[in-house]
């Protein structure tokens, strides 16, 4: 009976409604912390997109920021529920 297969299908469950993707959008600031003083600068993603070398304003230390990294980022975001707004 079709009124009863729709009562089923809003019995479900609260923790299926309340797994919600959280969009962050391009220009999220994501502190990144610098390898040889562990001061930490915001860079927001479309700029980590475009795998830039990050320049430590506190010691100048440079490095290259690898699709590694990226990748490893946006994996950990994942993670916590969050997903990067691909626009940037
Ligand atoms: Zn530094």
């Amino acid at each position: 009976m079709l009124l009863n297969v729709n009562s089923q299908i809003s019995e479900q469950p609260e923790s299926t409604h309340a797994r919600v993707a959280n969009i962050l959008p391009a220009n999220t600031p994501m502190p990144l912390a610098c390898d040889a003083c562990d001061h930490e600068q915001d860079y927001n993603m479309s700029f980590l997109r475009s795998l830039p070398q990050l320049v430590c304003s506190q010691c100048s230390d440079t490095r290259q920021f690898s699709r590694f990294e990226l990748t490893a980022l946006e994996v950990a975001l994942n993670n916590m529920g969050y997903y990067l707004s691909k626009t940037a």
